[in-house]
């Protein structure tokens, strides 16, 4: 009989997933069910929210999925239940699978910070998922009067792209140095330290100094309340009135995740990183963003190569092969300015079911480098955004 794999979500790994299982199992019947016609990718973003880039060079169809012979239905999945193998859509109809890829990416936890809710993310966009989010922030960055105050709200971690909001504070900085001289941009952060601090605080530093200002946790930087009315975000001891406020929630697993019951208590997926099974319930696998997989960070590159392993994994099982650790890598290229980026690798193994870093392996731009280096790390990342998203949408 013809294997039956179902992918649920669209995205870098559900993508990616279904164009390596369709090379993997020729015989086998691919399913991907996501509910949007076309995809807006998160990566490069925040050059549409910096006024460089147009959100159209954002978006993929699903039509080169579809011409390999997978078949897509453009519905939500909202119920699975494990134990008999079966997914209920939105619209009624229900699937049953021998193995299920999740990768539904992530949700937020609206309520986590006091006032920030769906209705307030109408005000004060997060931008988090790509889209009309990106948008919205990109046009209030665009009407906002010269001399007024941006702010940002950086969540605990873990979430999605760890130095993505210092990415789109140096893009917004820039911004309002090139075209609003005398506003500010202000990121309140719930962190002390992240990723690549050291040469985002140097590029800050040469490019930004009068343009952005950041506070860390220890600072007064978390901010645990907002106002939607007054655009007013609050930490512990301060109440910040924002011209235009960029808050980025606390994250969880894409909520699908909760009802298939393959999150924990954190709110995300823990797996054997081996074969990217659940811990929690059998023949369902998770890769991208909703997984534990730290040491890898919840990124478009992780999510992509977890998929190829994940798709080796399962192509594997339903032959009657046990799966087989491997090397993984990751890359993450920022753009300090519209023409500069700096870039953080990371090797990893998935050996005994776990993920470890490779030490040694790996590493940065280094902090000094001449703009030339910069660069040349923002070529490469034109050409990563150009591989990646021609392997998960062709
Ligand atoms: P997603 O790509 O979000 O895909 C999830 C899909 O699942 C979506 O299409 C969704 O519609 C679908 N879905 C959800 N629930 C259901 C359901 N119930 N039924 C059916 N479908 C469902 N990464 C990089 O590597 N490099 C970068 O430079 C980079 N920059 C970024 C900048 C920003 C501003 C942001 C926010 C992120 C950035 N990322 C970057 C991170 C990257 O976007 C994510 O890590 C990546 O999208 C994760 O892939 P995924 O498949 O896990 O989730």
């Amino acid at each position: 009989t013809r294997a039956r794999i179902v992918i649920v979500g669209g995205g870098f790994g559900g993508a990616t997933a279904a164009r390596s299982l369709r090379r993997l199992l020729p015989n086998a019947d691919i399913t991907l069910v996501e509910p949007n016609p076309t995809y807006t990718a998160c990566p490069f973003s925040n050059l549409v929210v910096g006024g460089t880039r147009d959100i159209s060079a954002q978006a993929f169809t699903y039509a080169p999925l579809v011409q390999t012979g997978i078949t897509i239905i453009h519905d939500r999945a909202i119920e699975i239940d494990a134990s008999r193998k079966e997914i209920t859509l939105g619209g009624g109809a229900s699937l049953t699978y021998d193995r299920l890829i999740l990768s539904p990416g992530i949700d937020f936890r609206w309520g986590a910070i006091e006032g920030y809710d769906q209705s307030a993310a109408k005000r004060a966009p997060h931008a988090w998922k790509a889209g009309d989010q990106t948008v919205l922030l990109r046009d209030q960055l665009a009407a906002m009067e010269d001399g007024g105050l941006v702010v940002m709200s950086v969540p605990a971690p873990p979430f999605r792209c760890p130095p993505g909001p210092y990415e789109r504070a140096s893009l917004i900085a820039n911004y309002l140095k090139t075209r609003k001289p005398r506003s500010k941009l202000l990121i309140l952060d719930h962190q002390d330290r992240f990723s690549k601090m050291p040469l985002f605080k140097e590029a800050w530093a040469e490019n930004y100094p009068d343009h952005l200002e950041w506070r860390g946790a220890s600072d007064d930087g978390r901010v645990s309340r907002f106002d939607a009315a007054s655009l007013t975000l609050s930490t512990d001891f301060d109440d910040i009135r924002a011209d235009v406020a960029n808050v980025i929630p606390p994250q969880k697993a894409g909520e699908i995740a909760d009802r298939a019951g393959v999150a924990d208590a954190t709110g995300w997926c823990p797996i054997n990183a081996t074969s990217f099974e659940s811990t929690l319930q059998n023949d369902i696998h998770v890769i991208g963003d909703a997984t534990i997989a730290a040491p890898m960070p919840k990124s478009a590159f992780s999510a992509n190569l977890q998929a190829k392993i994940c798709a080796i994994a399962v192509a594997r099982l339903v032959s009657d092969m046990a799966p087989e650790p491997t090397i993984l890598a990751n890359t993450c290229y920022s753009f300090v300015t519209p023409d500069q980026a700096v870039s953080i690798s990371g090797v990893y193994s998935n050996a005994l079911g776990q993920f470890s870093s490779i030490e040694g392996a790996g590493g940065l731009t280094p902090v000094g480098a001449m703009s030339n280096v910069r660069s040349a790390e923002a070529a490469q990342a034109e050409a990563w955004f150009a591989a990646i998203t021609g392997e998960a949408f062709g």
